[in-house]
């Protein structure tokens, strides 16, 4: 049994601690927020998300190190939904039924070579197969379907990581509302104690600028639907200007993002980036005009220089950040390829490489 300290209680910091939790170890998970943020303070970028599992189209952005951590990942994330399932009665809100891209008539050549760039080969779905996925689907739509893609309920997931570690050990600690002051190979520095630990895995996220991590500035819209609407795969308009996708959030709600910003700026949305989301909204659910805005949110996705994830070894300190917009997409297979490599023994076959 290894003793590890965490320092950052984010998606990278929550899934760490469940998985090794898991394995027999005992875990020290060190959060600045709440263990549920509301909207007032910054937090994790994980709460912001959409959840989008979608390692094809994260291609163009990310390369082919993200479809493959993306591609392992979706494998991952569904045998912990299991174990997830079997510990608390509560999966974590993953869905993968599929994921659409949709196009208007002027911009299907456009969407071609997109899909020509990424090596997608999918075929447009007929009127009858779009309208049965999909019924509130504007008709002059182009519609194709990523097959065995989809989502996670991000609040949903980070809840129910927490909950379940706790209910596996005791040996398992979490604490919020503890910044972490400083940390090195082996310890930790809270304004009230100092541990020591076999490894301390530093997640801050976008809180690691020491590492070379900058934030990139992303808006969403919460939607509530008319009573009539129905949302079942997440779908992402493929536009040359606007990389927008509107995806099924918990509740019936609908979640649209997200912009990408070069800014840390955490200040409300701004008033183009809300008429870019909610314009791409209902131009591809007509339905959605009498949709009633909840709230916006904006947060920062932590970036390493080249947009790629990374993780640093030095003694038993170990650095895993950059995940930029393909967090909830690759978590499970990154932390993977640090626990090899740092020769960390997991229980579960299905979880060593
Ligand atoms: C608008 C938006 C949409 C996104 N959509 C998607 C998507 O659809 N699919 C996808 O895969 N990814 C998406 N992402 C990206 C994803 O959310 C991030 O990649 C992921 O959350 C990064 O995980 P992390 O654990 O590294 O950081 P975080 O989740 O940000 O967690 C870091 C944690 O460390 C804590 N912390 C920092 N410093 C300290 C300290 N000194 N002491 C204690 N705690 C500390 C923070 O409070 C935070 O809780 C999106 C992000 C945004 C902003």
């Amino acid at each position: 049994m290894k003793r590890i300290g965490i320092v950052g209680g984010g998606l990278l910091g929550r899934l760490a601690a469940f998985v090794l939790t898991e394995s027999g170890h005992a875990v020290e998970v060190y959060e600045k927020t709440p263990e549920n943020p509301g909207f007032s303070i910054l937090r994790a970028a994980a709460f912001t998300s959409a959840g989008l599992l979608s390692p094809i189209s994260e291609k163009d952005s990310g390369g082919n190190i993200i479809f493959e951590l993306g591609t392992k990942s979706l494998k991952l994330w569904s045998c912990l939904d299991r174990k997830i399932k079997k510990i608390i009665d509560e999966g974590l809100g993953l869905l993968l039924k599929g994921n659409l891209f949709v196009s208007s008539p002027a911009e299907v050549n456009n969407a071609v070579r997109f899909f020509n760039k990424i090596g997608f080969k999918g075929l447009p779905l007929s009127s009858g197969e779009k309208h049965t996925m999909e019924p509130n689907l504007a008709e002059r739509l182009t519609c194709w379907i990523v097959p065995n893609e989809g989502q996670i309920y991000p609040l949903r997931a980070l809840n129910a990581l927490v909950i379940a570690t706790n209910k596996l050990s005791n040996k398992s600690v979490w604490h919020f509302n503890t910044p972490v002051e400083d940390f090195g190979p082996g310890w930790i520095k809270t304004e009230k104690t100092f541990s020591n630990y076999d490894f301390v895995f530093d997640v801050r996220g976008v809180g690691a600028i020491d590492v070379g991590i900058r934030g990139v500035r992303g808006e969403v819209v919460l939607l509530d639907p008319p009573s009539n609407f129905c949302l079942s795969h997440p779908v992402r308009f493929l536009h040359p200007r606007f990389k927008i996708y509107i995806v099924p959030h918990e509740n019936r709600r609908i979640l649209v993002g997200s912009t990408e910003i070069e800014s840390e700026d955490v200040s409300p949305i701004s008033l183009q980036s809300a008429v870019d989301l909610l314009t791409v909204a209902q131009y591809v659910f007509p339905e959605l005009s009498e949709a009633r805005i909840l709230s916006t949110d904006v947060n920062l996705r932590p970036a390493s220089f080249n947009n790629q994830p990374f993780f640093q070894i030095k003694e038993n300190l170990v650095h895993v950040n950059g995940l930029f917009r393909h967090g909830w997409l690759i978590a499970p297979a990154l932390l993977l390829e640090v626990f090899s490599t740092l020769n960390i023994p997991l229980s579960d076959p299905a979880f060593t490489q």
